[in-house]
């Protein structure tokens, strides 16, 4: 694994005899031509392979209790570090975290050879994590899915370690994905964002409901304790026949045991115009899971998404040395040039389309 900033091939890509390349980390299965990125902005093909451009990208870092993801029946009372990178499959129009998880500008920022976001290898993060004190890392803020490849590494690191991994999700992975991360992943904590295929593509036009809930449902067969979460948006899905519908799914495909977390939504972004949830609907919607057979239901009026809006600088998580930490992040491998664009549209602002393929 590389020791400075460097693209590295994603997991899981199937190239195709014209120099495409088909992504199957998630379940948008991007088909990339040459200096294309995929939808999540985290993927390049270059010249038929595809790479990962945030591999050890750290967006952010906090330390906090496990039950604040939430996640209450694993290892309750530990602590856990949460780190995230940029980029989403999805863009819900209520995320706290845009910058993150969008990620458009950190992630462009990257392509063309001048992002100095911290970059952070696996070894680095587990050194960091077990210097806090921690039991655990947490992958969130952004869909990990889309940032496999860091995941994974500091994953089995962590294990090595004694630490345990938790994977914040909104479940729009591949089978291919989940395969490769249950070995390394002790606990899922995902969204049920809603029953309704029209809710989801209309956060993801290529998304059904069907799709997410057979991701969670697999991982829970992978034997990943598996928790789920409902942000409950004020006229989006706070319909108490749809909560009780999800409290259902829940029932009949992961069981009475299975815990489900009812959080409240806050204004943010495009939805900033929609009043926080009132705290009766979480109220009612946990009662009415727990009134189905539900035994491990939990309305939080104080949670929301997992939000990385009010953490401290990365840089002061880490005891590395700050210029290091601060250096523009520009690929050491020779191909892309030394100007470090990755991108076909910036190769063609920079007039450098006609050196490269
Ligand atoms: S992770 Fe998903 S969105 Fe990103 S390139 Fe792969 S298939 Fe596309
Ligand atoms: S709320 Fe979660 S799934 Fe939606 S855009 Fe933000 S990080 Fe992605």
């Amino acid at each position: 694994m590389p020791q400075t900033y460097q693209l590295v091939e994603s997991m899981l890509q199937q190239p195709l005899a014209n120099g495409d390349v088909v992504c199957n980390l998630c379940l948008w299965r991007c088909r990339l031509q040459h200096g294309q990125r995929g939808f999540c902005q985290a993927h390049v093909n270059r010249n038929g392979t595809l790479y990962n451009l945030s591999y050890g990208i750290i967006s952010a870092i906090e330390v906090g209790p496990i039950s604040h993801k939430p996640v209450y029946h694993y290892r309750p009372d530990s602590t856990v570090m949460s780190i995230g990178s940029y980029g989403c499959n999805f863009r819900c129009k209520g995320c706290h975290n845009l910058e993150i998880s969008w990620g458009v500008e950190a992630l462009d920022k990257l392509a063309r050879g001048q992002s100095s976001d911290a970059w952070v290898t696996p070894a680095q993060m587990v050194e960091t994590a077990l210097k806090h004190k921690v039991d655990g890392i947490a992958f969130t803020y952004s869909e990990p899915a889309v940032w496999l490849e860091y995941v994974v590494e500091v994953s089995k690191l962590a294990h090595d370690a004694g630490l345990f991994t938790v994977y914040v999700s909104n479940s729009f992975v591949t089978d291919e994905a989940l395969e490769v991360m249950a070995p390394h992943i002790d606990v899922l904590c995902s969204d049920i964002k809603s029953l309704s295929t029209e809710f989801y593509r209309d956060i993801c036009p290529v998304s059904t409901v069907d799709q997410v809930l057979a991701s969670i449902k697999k991982a829970a067969d992978l034997g990943i304790h598996v928790e789920t979460r409902t942000n409950v948006i004020p006229t989006k899905n706070d319909d108490l026949d749809e909560l009780h519908r999800i409290a259902e799914w829940i029932l009949n495909n992961l069981g009475a045991d299975s815990a489900w977390h009812v959080t409240k939504f806050f204004p943010a972004y495009k939805l900033s115009h929609l009043p926080a949830t009132d705290n009766a609907i979480i109220d009612a919607a946990a009662e009415a899971g727990r009134a189905l057979g539900l035994h491990n239901v939990y309305g939080h009026t104080d949670i929301s998404c997992d939000c990385a809006t009010e953490n401290m600088p990365v840089s002061s998580w880490l005891e590395l040395d700050a210029d290091a930490i601060n250096e523009v992040n520009q690929c050491a491998a020779p191909c892309c040039g030394d100007e470090g664009i990755l991108v076909k549209k910036f190769e063609r602002e920079a007039g450098l389309l006609e050196v490269r393929k």
